[in-house]
């Protein structure tokens, strides 16, 4: 395992609750405990999958506004 992947996997197992919605990516970018060793280090979106994200809003159409 790559150093990259086990602090992927630490995070992952520290924060990331399915229940409250948001990627474990997302919601390990989120994290605010700046006092773990890890917090410099933990995964981020890439920029290319917020790209991607704000994309897929652009293209969305707003059919809901219209009923
Ligand atoms: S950076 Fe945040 S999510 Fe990652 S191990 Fe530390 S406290 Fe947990």
């Amino acid at each position: 395992m790559s150093m990259r992947a086990a602090i992927n996997a630490k995070c992952r197992d520290c924060i990331y609750d399915p229940l409250a919605g948001g990627t474990w990516r997302a919601q390990t970018e989120a994290c605010v405990d700046e006092t773990c060793g890890l917090w410099p280090y933990r995964p981020r979106r890439t920029k290319r999958a917020d790209d991607s994200a704000e994309l897929a809003e652009k293209t969305e159409p707003e059919a809901e506004e219209e009923a």
